[in-house]
């Protein structure tokens, strides 16, 4: 996996012992020897990673850090700070600067290999769900979901899998007095499946070290294999001083780690940015899922819309091809509809269209496509069915329609709607589908000219 990678330092060795291994991994490699220089190539270059140097003259790593990260063009560049003595203090600093790691020098090539991979892949990962939502709001899809910036995330979920019950108490109560979260604490005996039970984590704390399930990492690799759980933030813990214990854990999928016997407030500050990234990433998602499929449904009635409708008609087209089998096409217009909206109202109005898409949705079969073109415009689409089939269906569904009265309130009675329909059928050796539509058009314009509330085959029509 390649990346960009900048290189903050103020001593310009430093910057080359860097540089040369990084090269030699094929990074894409840039320097900056002081903080405002760093913050204009971040800008300029967009890198991948930032290894930022804590001491330099002027601005320091915490100040050219916490200008990064408060600045939305380069707030998603995982920043891992370089120091030569690495007091608790310190970190936990760096942290609430933003900082996503700390390296010690002199630079352990393990350490930060298995670091700048692991910060490389959930960077490219968040990267690739922020372009599917600008995909989708340059497509003008955006408008079919409203933003509520002001909606509060739901309480995050953390359990604790300690190597004994004893350590999961500790870490609960520290951790519980400095977050708002809600915390789990799984017994050794736990088997794998219950950690994919109702109520998932948005964060696991895994002890490397855990007794009846093997060990931490091989849970590591599971969760992250699994689906239901690959989403979730993985924090874990490895014995003080255990590098590749650490490096394998990343390299296996862990977000981060954090060595024993920590400090509880750098627990809480990892956590905290951990379950940051993860409602960042659960948001982006559900914005792509929620935006497509509101992309192709009609919000009053749930059908599918005109935008659907026209591509997967396409679709039965090129499948009429394949079998050889001819398909209908329906136009279904609501007759008098305006005269509903002004003598009714609106409510009344929609309510109509509810109930009529409903019942034309009961009268067909699963694989009759149902879509609302627009205002009281409808079609359908039915493979594989014959003139006869399709004949028989048109005059069911204006049947069910006229035959019983359109209850819309409590406290008016019964409006008689009737419907016009056009049909055609749709020959297997053409893809033109337009002139199907123009087709069925006529048929219908056919039917409401001959007196509205009946069925016109196309045929007939010309
Ligand atoms: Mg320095």
């Amino acid at each position: 996996m390649s990346g960009r990678i900048l290189v903050v330092d103020d001593i310009a060795t430093s910057r080359m012992v860097l540089r040369a291994k990084l090269a030699a991994a094929y990074y894409d490699v840039i320097q900056a020897e002081n903080g405002s220089e760093a913050i204009k190539s971040a800008l300029k270059y967009q890198p991948d990673v930032i290894l930022l140097d804590v001491m330099m003259p002027d601005m320091d790593g915490f100040e050219t850090c916490k200008i990064l990260k408060s600045d939305p063009k380069t707030n998603h560049i995982p920043v891992v700070m370089i120091t030569s003595v690495c007091q608790p203090a310190d970190r936990l600093r760096g942290l609430e600067c933003g900082a996503d790691d700390f390296l010690t020098k002199p630079i352990d090539d393990l350490a930060l290999f298995a670091r700048v991979r692991n910060l490389l892949r959930s960077k490219f990962m968040l990267d690739e769900l922020r372009l599917r939502d600008r995909t989708t709001q340059e497509l003008g899809l955006a408008e079919f979901i409203t933003h509520d910036k002001d909606i509060v995330p739901p309480k995050a979920r953390v359990t604790l899998i300690p190597s004994d019950y004893e350590m999961g108490l500790l870490w609960e109560k520290a951790l519980s007095e400095n977050t708002p979260y809600l915390y789990k604490i799984c017994e050794n005996d736990t088997q794998p499946q219950e950690f994919e039970a109702q109520e998932l984590p948005d964060v696991y704390v895994i002890h490397a070290r855990i007794g009846a399930h093997g060990d931490g990492l091989r849970l590591v690799s599971m969760l992250r294999s699994r689906p239901r759980t690959r989403n979730a933030a993985i924090i874990l813990v490895v014995s003080d001083g255990d590098h590749a214990t650490a490096a394998k854990g990343l390299d296996l999928g862990a977000s981060d780690y954090i060595f024993d016997h920590f400090d509880p407030l750098e627990l809480v500050a990892r956590l905290s940015s951990q379950i940051k990234r993860k409602q960042i990433s659960d948001r982006l998602r559900s914005n792509v899922t929620d935006t497509l499929r509101l992309a192709v449904l009609d919000p009053l009635t749930g059908l599918y819309n005109r935008r659907y409708a026209e591509q997967h008609l396409g679709r039965i087209a090129e499948r009429a091809q394949e079998t050889g089998k001819e398909y209908a096409l329906m136009l279904l217009d609501i007759d008098n509809f305006k005269r509903v909206n002004d003598t009714h109202g609106h409510v009344s109005g929609d309510a109509v269209l509810k109930e009529f898409s409903r019942r034309i949705q009961e009268n067909l079969r699963g694989v009759d496509l149902v879509s609302r073109l627009g205002g009281e415009e409808f079609l359908v689409a039915m493979p594989e069915t014959s003139e006869e089939q399709a004949r028989l269906a048109s005059e069911r569904l204006r049947q069910v329609i006229e035959d019983t009265v359109f209850q819309c309130s409590p406290n008016q009675g019964g409006l008689r709607i009737t419907v016009s329909i056009g049909v055609t059928l749709g020959d297997p050796l053409t893809l033109d589908v337009d002139k199907l539509i123009s087709q069925a058009d006529h048929a219908l314009y056919a039917s409401k000219s001959e007196g509205r509330n009946m069925v016109t085959l196309f045929n007939s029509a010309a």
